[in-house]
């Protein structure tokens, strides 16, 4: 008996109050595409990382990721004496070769590190990594186009080459941009966000994204087993595959992930929390004009929202919380008995501009 009522509280415990057991990083899909969660940056042994790569794979697989890239850098190889490694394609192949027994989609690339500018840049699905290896740092980028590779711009607000952490665009950026050689940029890198960069993201219609560049142990660096998460790169592909990946990537379809926040254009993010929160039952109170309803929320996300509606709650003041994987109860005040009627919520934890959260709008058509 004691035993059973143990197990009891332990499975309580686990479950929570939302459900979920897991630290599987979980959205759902937006109509046409899947919802791919990408970690597109980081390190190993072979270049300034602390780990093998399988070790890269067995993380991903515990958070449930999709796709990760292996992005060594060129030119800054920390253990170059004790693991020497003349193919720089050899993180890759072995992070590939860790993985085929799983889901997870690995991709090639390097992280071309040079002065700002032009800084440094990831250039994902590469076919050689040898051949990127380039006294000027623009024959490495135009080399990396060359095999078609997706470029992006990695952490421009780093502290370490722009000590108050703006984002030093310079002409080079631009003509860059102008030219194909830059088509993404990190607004998050590990646990680090920048505003400018995602306003330069929007300015100059560049991909969004949101990396780890781990390079010691993603439950430590994130506290996993506190609740955290490490950013990822939600990106809305039309398969699980390295070109669908590719050309989501150049369509600038993704969201980040970062710090329970969503940030992306609210093209992609408003689909995205339109599929999360469902209002799953209404229903008016007998002899009242009040709607007893439910949203649920089957995402990670905590969302927290404010009331934007002509009507107001019962239960609730203007501002709300849906738990993640869980629900929030709404009796809304409609004073007179309606067919349907639309709430209007402002997200606060989802920013489409560095000062501007998206607006969703639900339609309800409670039980008479
Ligand atoms: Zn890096």
């Amino acid at each position: 008996m004691r035993k059973s009522l143990l197990i009891i509280f332990f499975q309580c415990f686990l479950l929570g109050h939302n459900g979920k057991t897991n630290r599987i990083i979980e959205f759902p899909n937006i109509p046409g595409f899947k919802t791919l969660v990408c970690d597109l940056h980081m390190h190993t042994v072979f270049s300034d990382g602390s780990v093998w790569p399988n070790i890269r794979v067995m993380e991903a697989n515990k958070d449930g990721l999709d796709v990760i890239a292996t992005t060594e850098h060129l030119e800054y190889l920390s253990w170059k004496s004790d693991i020497p490694h003349p193919d720089r394609n050899r993180s890759y192949e072995l992070a590939k070769s860790f993985a085929v027994n799983s889901d997870l989609l690995v991709i090639n690339g390097s992280e071309i590190t040079r002065e700002m500018p032009p800084g440094h840049a990831n250039a994902i699905f590469i076919k050689d990594a040898n051949k990127l290896i380039k006294e000027d740092p623009i024959d490495c980028f135009l080399e990396a186009r060359k095999q078609d590779a997706f470029i992006f711009w990695n952490h421009p607000h780093w502290a370490s080459q722009s000590p108050d952490a703006s984002v030093p665009l310079n002409q080079l950026h631009i003509e860059m941009i102008n030219n194909g050689l830059i088509e993404g940029i990190e607004i998050v890198n590990d646990t680090t966000y920048s505003n400018e960069a995602f306003q330069l993201a929007l300015d100059f219609n560049l991909t969004i994204l949101g990396t780890s560049d781990i390079h010691d142990i993603i439950d430590w660096q994130y506290r996993i087993p506190s609740g955290g998460h490490r950013p990822v790169t939600l990106v809305f592909a039309r398969e699980k595959n390295e070109s669908s990946v590719k050309k989501a990537l150049r369509e600038g379809r993704t969201v980040v992930w970062f710090n329970k926040k969503l940030i992306g254009k609210n093209e992609n993010l408003l689909p995205l929390i339109n599929n999360s929160l469902k209002v799953t039952s209404a229903k008016y109170i007998k002899n009242t004009s009040i709607v007893h309803m439910i949203i649920s929320n089957n995402s990670d996300a905590p969302y927290t929202v404010r009331n934007q509606s002509e009507f107001d709650f019962y239960n609730q003041t203007n501002l709300i919380t849906i738990p993640p994987h869980g629900d929030a109860v709404l009796d809304v005040r409609t004073l007179t008995k309606k067919r349907k009627f639309e709430l209007k919520f402002e997200i606060l934890n989802a920013l489409i501009e560095p000062d501007k959260h998206p607006l969703l709008r639900l339609i309800v058509r409670p039980e008479q």
